[in-house]
């Protein structure tokens, strides 16, 4: 097979065998569902409903505010408890609305109907993807329906699935892929529909042959849409290594891959495009990986969005044992998480359960200057160097080296053989440069409406001289 690639990048330990048998099961959870305001990229959405409110299944409770936001919609049927804040896997407490579910999940009618969606226009599509509150799900969370939205239909000339699922541990799109690759083929076919020039290429790591042989079994003759095989390494499939990998082209930080032709969908954000376009439903389930080698059982569950992830884990079972170290998330670009009972969102991947915590476990010694971060950066940065500005507190050397352009996507720190944080450290500098760049933001606007105050009162002061010499 030859399989496509960009240039750096690792291969970690995949760990995908604890789960990736394991078909989706569908895990339903009595009690309180939590859904915060912000599960995307963008302004927060405002809560539509009020404490004590009855609500129904597909119902919205959260308005967007503005272009790059989405919609909340309910998973479950029940009561409004609370509109307040409530923790996030984040660590961070965010504007929730919680419902007491009351078992029924009873849904708004119209949910799970058939559209012709053939004779769908691109207004017709774009407004069901929106009104159905679908972000990326595949980590990052941006809202789909602007993504749908580029300044030239015409301009696009790839539209990728991304199939490729690098982060090692994690099987739920692989496991989609299996299950429900016909939705991913018409949701496929439903994205075309807005750009007449594109090719659809449903793009999957080399480590899933069955995956492959699969999707191109279901694509066969399909004439606008084929299966790319990409090599196994991570990151795959970052949004800027897959369009490298699948069109040879290149973008940085300040561009959108529509800026070079392509729009990037995960698998499980096109099946959602499917669903909402075709069937009239809107996003309220996710498929999550529950595993690690402290899980008693790995597996892949269909929960309803506002589940905790508590619920889940002890719908597999639990612990088999004493857990050292708890992701949400992937083991390369996760996030730690110390209390469980947070809930499950629209981008949530996965809960990863380690007995060992090999970080911790080892300590950290000076860098021996071996340059594999380097080689192995596939943002071509130079991580030492920008651990050293970063440190000194040198945030416009840490700019000056491009450190913006860091993914954080844990290469560098996973192949360090000093077990440097050096992905920690850049996150850190990260959000300190981005926090500096909005103080002099503000500071600019503050600044430009004391000048506008100052050249009005100016102008009110020449106009009334000039009234008084007449
Ligand atoms: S975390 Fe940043 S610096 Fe490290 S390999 Fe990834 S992109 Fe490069
Ligand atoms: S991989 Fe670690 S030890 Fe090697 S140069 Fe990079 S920071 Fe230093």
């Amino acid at each position: 097979m030859n399989s496509a690639t960009f240039k750096g990048g690792t291969h970690p330990f995949e760990g995908k065998s604890l789960s990736e048998n394991s078909e989706i099961r569908f895990a339903e959870f009595s009690g309180d569902y939590v859904f915060p305001m912000s599960q995307h990229i963008g302004a927060p959405a405002k809560p539509c409903v009020n404490v004590g409110d009855h609500v129904l299944a597909g119902q919205k409770i959260g308005e967007a505010q503005g272009f790059i936001s989405a919609d909340v919609i309910s998973s479950v049927s029940g009561t409004v408890k609370k509109v307040e804040p409530r923790m996030q896997v984040s660590g961070q407490p965010q504007m929730s609305v919680v419902i007491e579910s009351d078992g029924k999940f009873e849904t708004v009618s119209g949910i799970g109907e058939m559209n012709d969606w053939q004779s769908f226009s691109k207004d017709d599509i774009r407004k069901a993807v929106k009104d159905a509150g679908i972000t990326g799900m595949g980590g990052a969370g941006f809202p789909t329906y602007v993504k749908l939205m580029p300044k030239d239909d015409e301009a696009i000339d790839y539209f990728i699935a991304n199939g490729s699922e690098c982060e090692p541990y994690l099987t739920s799109d692989y496991r989609l892929m299996m299950e429900e690759g016909e939705k991913i083929v018409a949701g496929l076919k439903i994205c075309l529909m807005l750009f007449p020039n594109a090719k659809g290429v449903v793009a999957i790591e080399d480590n899933k042959p069955k995956a492959i042989a699969h999707m191109t079994e279901l694509c066969k003759g399909e004439q606008r849409i084929e299966v790319r095989a990409l090599k196994t390494k991570y990151p795959e499939g970052g949004e800027r290594q897959l369009i490298n990998a699948v069109t040879g082209r290149y973008i940085n930080s300040s561009m959108l891959p529509a800026d070079v032709g392509a729009i990037v969908d995960n698998v499980a954000t096109i099946i959602a495009i499917y669903e909402a376009v075709a069937l009239s439903t809107p996003l309220m389930e996710k498929v999550i990986t529950i595993t690690g080698d402290a899980v008693a059982e790995p597996s892949n569950l269909r929960v309803r969005i506002g589940s905790s992830y508590k619920d889940a884990l002890l719908f597999v079972g639990g612990l088999k044992k004493e857990a050292k170290k708890v992701i949400c998330g992937g083991p390369m670009m996760g996030q730690a998480l110390f209390d469980l009972d947070v809930p499950v969102t629209k981008p949530s991947s996965a809960l990863c359960v380690f007995e060992h915590d090999e970080v911790a476990e080892k300590p950290t010694t000076p860098c021996i200057r071996c340059a594999r971060c380097v080689n192995a950066c596939p943002e071509f940065l130079v991580p030492p160097m920008m651990v050293k500005a970063a440190t000194n507190g040198d945030l416009e050397g840490f700019e000056a080296l491009n450190g913006m352009e860091c993914m954080e996507c844990g290469t560098c720190s996973y192949v360090c053989p000093a077990r440097r944080p050096l992905t920690q450290i850049f996150k850190q500098a990260r959000k300190m440069v981005m926090n500096k760049r909005r103080v002099e933001a503000a500071e600019k606007r503050q600044r430009e409406e004391l000048e506008r105050i100052a050249s009005e009162a100016a102008e009110a002061a020449r106009a009334a001289a000039l009234e008084r010499l007449k």
